[in-house]
Parts: structure tokens; C-alpha cells; sequence
């Protein structure tokens, strides 16, 4: 007999605490459709990224051996990291707007859990082993069964490669396309981090997709349980309009009824396993089947669609969704605040990277009897894809100072960094004591100007000379 979710207790643990596996039904409608589109357009994006180029780049290559990040064309070091403010404080807001706006619509059409889970993973399923009716009695068949042996066995290795593939494009990500070719084509022994690398996720993804599945959803991912603060009654959900649908009943009863026919065709599509027409629930990823699997048997009762539809708790309940409320303005505001700074700053990324620190390890000043002199590390970055000449110069100081041997400046070569002593020295009849001074990173092209201040070191010249014994 069908399992009967229970709001109290979750679809997939058994009383007896062992793991019930779900095979969910499989549905098609507009929902799907549209989603099953979607779905494979991030897919697409997912493979596509590390191929286009753009600017000489990959459109998305995080270099973090070289600790250079390409971003659609834009280049970020690590003195750029605190970029990471804006992208973890939109995604936070973001996440705030939307969900408090439309509920979950990020687990049904966008988490990358879902989009593989339900357009990839599910499809091996349906195409190796048949419908849920197939699977499911396939569960049940011994393990040693010759059937089941081989199709568990051709679905496992399908599921193996599929992860392998996931993974090297995940991989590609980080060492680009032409780095991904000689790891793959190399001996394991001559890369072996990256070979354990691949193999841990390799394994990772397949223990997710092949055995933990939508557990990831009900029992790891924050996000679900984050829905009962962030959602309220006027937030959009998948939801089962029981003013209309109750008191449900077989229509061949006789008995007047609401719409809802009690066919279970909802709950038999629901990958998560729960019964839409219980509530909103936490197991509930917005997945939209339900909706799609009700509209087909209200389209076959001649019944008009929308028994489970997209719509807010106020609107179920006869009322009107209110869209724009305080959270939700307030979300909004902190988001778009946040876009507009953050592209602010992203406009005015350097094509360079500069940085003055004392040089360790040397005197915090020397005096000889022509000058006095500090010496300072400049560690300068090339973030372009080309070699260029930079000039380290005196953007002010109070008193004439020169920078040593920097005349015919420095080259250095695409994406390249180096770190160098700078020696700067005043002439002893100029010296009147410590002082502060901006020393600027100018590029030959003249596309770079970067400015540090200093504090120049250096005996106090009001101090008598020690007496000579
Ligand atoms: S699919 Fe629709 S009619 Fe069937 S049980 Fe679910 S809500 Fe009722
Ligand atoms: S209740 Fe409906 S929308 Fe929610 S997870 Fe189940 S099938 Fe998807």
C-alpha cells in the first residue's frame, strides 16, 4: 500500500529509522516544461563559461594558483577581495527579496541540486530503468537479481561518468580549459592534488545523486529551513487552494465534493514525497510537478486548472497578494544600494596592483655621509593580458627625494607580479627630520595610476652627536 505523508514525520524515514527511497511519478505540463528549459539553459551556461573568451580570458577562470580571478572580462587580485563584501551581501539580499516576494522559486528552477537532480539524474532513471511503477518494483527485487543487476549496474556507470564530466568542468573553472587538457591526458602521478581533487568530487557528486538525493534539500540545506522566517502570508508559493478543493472525494460517489478528486496524483509526483494539499511544508522545494500533475486531471474532468497553483497564503485564503510590503521594500532598497556601490566599484577596478611595505629583515634607516635612506618592498601586479612598462615616481613629498635606478621603469609581463626593494633616499643637506610622502605606480600607457603614502625614517637632527671616547 502507497505510503500516506504525514506532516509530522518525514516521507523518507520509516518508522523503523531506515532510509524509504522515493521513485516519483513522472509528470509532464507548461511548469515543467518551462523549467526542464530553463534547467538545461544553466546547464548549458555551466559548460559554456569556461570556453568563451572574453578579453583574452576564460568569462569565468578563478586562478587561485596565480591568485588572479577573471570575471567577464574584468580582472580582480587579491587586494580586489573585499569586492567579496558586495557579492556576499547582494547574494544575501537577493536571496531576502526574492524568497520573502516568491518563496522557493531558487529551489525549483535555479539550485544547481534540483536542476541536476530532476533534468539530468532523473532522466538516466526514467531512460535505464523505466517509470516510477518499473523503479519501484525494481527496488524490491533482490540484490542479485540479473535484471536488477544490470540495470542498477548500466545506471551506475552512466551516473560515474556524468559525475566525472560535472567535475572536470567544475575543474575547468579553476585551471581554465587549456590547464584542464594535460591533467586529464597526464598520468595521475604527475598531478596527483588535482587527480585526488577530481576524484573526491567525482565521488562526492555521485554519493549526492545516487544515493542522498533530495535528503540534501530536507536535512543539510539552510536555505529550507530559513523559509519560515523569510516567508509570510503574502509570499508566492506552490500551494493546494482547499477552498476550492475541499471536501475532497471520488466523483463517482454521488456525494457533492470540492474539486480535489483525492487521486494522489500530487503526492505520487512529488520528489520530496510530502502532500501539497497538507500545508506549506519545509520538505517543499517549489518544484512545481504537483501543480502540472493537479492541472492534467482538472484538464480531463473538464474542471478549470489552478486547483495547486503558484499563489500566497492570503490569496488561498480569499485574499489578495500584497506584493510590496515593508521587508520586501526594505530588501529591495538594501540590494539596490549595494548594486549600485558595487558597480561603483567595479568600474573603477585598477588594471594594476600596488603595495608598499618597510623591506623586512634591513635597518629602518641608514645614514652615510651623502644621504639617508629607507628601504621599502613594491610588490606591483600586471592584470593585463599584456606586457606593460610601469615608472615608480614622487607624487609629493615635502622635501627632494629620489627613488633609486626606477628611470627606465619596469617591465613586466602579462598577469605577472613582482616584488622589489625600492630605495628612497634624501640628500643629507636637504634632510630636516621624518616626514610623509606619496609615492605613485604610473604605466607607460598611461592607463594606470596608483598612488601609496610613506613615512620616511630617519635620525632625529636635533639630537647632539654621542661624545667620542
Ligand atoms: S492531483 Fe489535484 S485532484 Fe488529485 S489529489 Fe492532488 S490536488 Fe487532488
Ligand atoms: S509539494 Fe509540489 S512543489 Fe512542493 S516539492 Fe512536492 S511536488 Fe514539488
Amino acid at each position: 500500500m502507497a505510503h500516506v505523508p504525514q506532516r509530522d514525520s518525514v516521507t523518507t524515514i520509516a518508522p523503523d529509522g531506515s532510509r524509504r527511497f522515493l521513485q516519483p511519478a513522472d509528470v509532464s505540463g507548461q511548469w515543467v516544461r518551462a523549467r526542464r528549459a530553463f534547467g538545461w539553459l544553466l546547464i548549458a551556461l555551466f559548460a559554456a563559461m569556461p570556453w568563451i573568451e572574453v578579453n583574452g580570458n576564460p568569462a569565468v577562470f578563478l586562478d587561485v594558483e596565480q591568485r588572479h580571478f577573471h570575471l567577464f572580462g574584468a580582472t580582480l587580485g587579491l587586494d580586489d577581495f573585499w569586492l567579496l563584501f558586495f557579492a556576499i551581501s547582494g547574494l544575501g539580499f537577493t536571496v531576502y527579496a526574492v524568497t520573502a516576494m516568491f518563496g522557493r522559486i531558487w529551489c525549483g528552477w535555479a539550485c544547481p541540486q534540483t536542476v541536476y537532480m530532476e533534468h539530468l539524474f532523473r532522466w538516466v532513471d526514467r531512460w535505464l530503468e523505466g517509470d516510477h511503477v518499473q523503479r519501484a518494483r525494481l527496488d524490491q527485487l533482490p540484490a542479485l537479481t540479473p535484471e536488477k543487476l544490470r540495470k542498477r549496474g548500466s545506471r551506475f556507470l552512466a551516473y560515474v561518468v556524468l559525475c566525472w564530466l560535472v567535475a572536470h568542468i567544475f575543474l575547468a573553472y579553476f585551471v581554465s580549459i587549456p590547464g584542464l587538457y594535460p591533467l586529464i591526458t597526464g598520468a595521475p602521478t604527475a598531478h596527483p592534488a588535482a587527480f585526488v581533487g577530481m576524484a573526491a568530487m567525482t565521488g562526492a557528486l555521485l554519493f549526492n545523486f545516487w544515493w542522498f538525493r533530495e535528503q540534501l534539500c530536507l536535512a543539510i540545506c539552510p536555505y529550507g529551513r530559513l523559509q519560515s522566517a523569510l516567508i509570510d502570508d503574502n509570499s508566492v508559493i506552490v500551494g493546494y487552494d482547499a477552498r476550492r478543493g475541499e471536501p475532497r472525494g471520488k466523483v463517482a460517489a454521488g456525494i457533492p465534493t470540492g474539486d480535489c478528486i483525492d487521486c494522489r496524483r500530487c503526492v505520487q509526483v512529488c520528489p520530496t514525497g510530502i502532500d501539497i494539499r497538507q500545508g506549506l511544508q519545509m520538505e517543499c522545494i517549489a518544484c512545481t510537478s504537483c501543480m502540472d500533475a493537479c492541472d492534467d486531471i482538472m484538464t480531463k474532468l473538464k474542471r478549470p486548472v489552478g486547483l495547486v497553483r503558484y499563489a500566497s497564503l492570503n490569496e488561498l485564503n480569499g485574499g489578495k497578494t500584497q506584493y510590496w510590503r515593508p521587508r520586501t521594500i526594505l530588501y529591495a532598497a538594501l540590494l539596490g544600494i549595494g548594486a549600485v556601490v558595487a558597480a561603483v566599484s567595479l568600474s573603477r577596478i585598477q588594471k594594476a596592483g600596488f603595495k608598499l611595505t618597510r623591506q623586512p629583515g634591513v635597518d629602518l634607516y641608514t645614514v652615510s655621509s651623502g644621504a639617508v635612506s629607507n628601504v621599502f618592498r613594491a610588490k606591483i601586479l600586471n592584470k593585463q593580458g599584456h606586457e606593460v612598462r610601469f615608472f615608480i615616481e614622487t607624487e609629493s613629498s615635502p622635501v627632494p627625494v629620489t627613488i633609486l635606478n626606477q628611470s627606465t621603469g619596469l617591465a613586466i609581463g602579462p598577469e605577472g607580479e613582482v616584488t622589489l626593494p625600492l630605495v628612497v633616499s634624501v640628500d643629507r643637506k636637504d634632510y630636516t627630520g621624518e616626514f610623509n610622502l606619496t609615492v605613485r605606480l604610473r604605466s607607460e600607457d598611461g592607463q594606470t595610476r596608483l598612488k601609496q603614502k610613506l613615512h620616511f625614517l630617519g635620525p632625529d637632527p636635533t639630537a647632539q652627536p654621542r661624545p667620542q671616547r
